[in-house]
């Protein structure tokens, strides 16, 4: 019950588990067409372009920049915790001239404020945190999606802790990239960075007056190759992780089936049933209002006088495994418990019952 590596379905194990295959393969080229194409049901976003490549979220943070931004161009990045620290760091490695407008922790930054200062402007490109996993806040996609279109600004979402388990339609809401990895909600092993751009993030990317300053990440490299396993066809620039996507192929389908709206609803019910068991034990949350709590995971904080480090052991002595806190800030004074991907009643029951009991010895 972390927020990622989650618990995975049996049926994504066993197809990770399969003997290798050629990345020519023609089974191997049809399992990764088809996960591209059921990668734009699963972000909603139907003329969307999809890319999959080795790596974790944070190599998706990567792709997403250093593709989108030239020295000297504006960036400005939401930062609800740990991950838009993170964010500007990374943009500022490609020379993009970085504001950040960082929320109180527990808070959100709202659409006004953002407006504010895409307003004075000439922003180039703009990252937020969907859910921040450091303080499980939620922020409003769908306002930021529309901010972004407004102001003729491309949005970036990390979705690293939100994509496939919070509700997200990234070309109704005009979200221009929305990336993850294949860890949490999307319910595959580690190794795979995730990501749809938009056709309006493509084209900026193909008027670029200069090169993309990283040879791996360059869309120049990965869309022909993309293009290619979707049209059926092998081809070869750097070598797919072979059994993640597979396995990748069998998470999707199981996603589909379910259903992409019930899943959000699954995840939102699970979600506030956890919440409300950790405020009838009296513990209160990061998140400072129910409406921007996040639906993938949830940070308490520890009651007056509760060791952490003792009490996240003893969780785990009951068979759950949670996380501590994250955020330098306020890291020793708060866990972290991850319901996403394919978590059920069952899950949320034995770790509440699991807390009960750490807590009572
Ligand atoms: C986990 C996470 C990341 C980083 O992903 P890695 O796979 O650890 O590189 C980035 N952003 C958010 C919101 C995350 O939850």
């Amino acid at each position: 019950m972390i927020p990622g590596p989650i618990e995975f379905h049996p049926k994504v194990i066993e197809a990770l588990g399969q003997p290798t295959l050629s990345h020519t393969d023609p089974a191997f080229i049809n399992s990764f067409g088809n996960a591209l194409y059921m990668m734009r049901k699963v972000w909603l976003a139907p003329t969307g372009q999809p890319f999959v490549i080795a790596g974790s979220g944070t190599l998706a943070m990567d792709m997403a920049a250093c593709n989108l931004i030239e020295s000297g161009d504006r960036a400005l990045v939401v930062s609800t915790g740990y991950f838009g620290q993170r964010y500007a760091d990374l943009l500022k490695r490609y020379g993009a001239d970085v504001t950040i407008l960082e929320a109180a922790v527990g808070e959100v930054v709202t659409p006004q404020q953002v407006e504010a200062v895409l307003d004075k402007g000439n922003f180039k490109l703009m990252t937020f945190t969907h859910v921040d996993t450091s303080t499980a806040v939620l922020m409003d996609a769908k306002a930021m999606g529309e901010l972004g279109q407004k102001h003729d600004v491309l949005t970036v979402l990390d979705g690293v802790c939100s994509v496939a388990g919070e509700e997200i339609r990234q070309q109704e809401w005009g979200l221009d990239v929305v990336i993850t990895a294949s860890q949490k909600a999307i319910g595959v092993p580690p190794g795979l960075a995730l990501m749809v751009a938009s056709q309006k993030a493509i084209k900026t990317w193909n008027n670029r007056k200069t090169p993309v300053g990283n040879y791996y990440c360059d869309w120049a490299n990965w869309f022909p190759i993309m293009q290619a396993y979707e049209n059926g066809n092998p081809s070869y620039f750097a070598t797919p992780a072979v059994n993640l996507i597979q396995a990748l192929e069998v998470s999707l389908a199981l996603m589909l089936e379910e259903g992409m709206d019930a899943r959000f609803e699954r995840h939102k019910k699970l979600a506030a049933e956890f919440r409300k068991a950790m405020a009838d034990m009296g513990l209160e949350i990061i998140p400072k209002k129910e409406e921007i709590a996040a639906n993938t995971l949830t940070a308490p904080y520890y009651p007056e006088g509760v060791n952490g480090g003792e009490f996240i052991g003893k969780v785990n002595q009951e068979g759950v495994v949670i996380a501590g806190g994250l955020l330098g800030s306020i890291k020793s004074q708060y866990f972290r418990v991850g319901h996403m991907g394919i978590v059920s009643q069952e899950h949320i029951d034995t770790t509440v019952k699991a807390i009960q009991v750490a807590l009572g010895k």
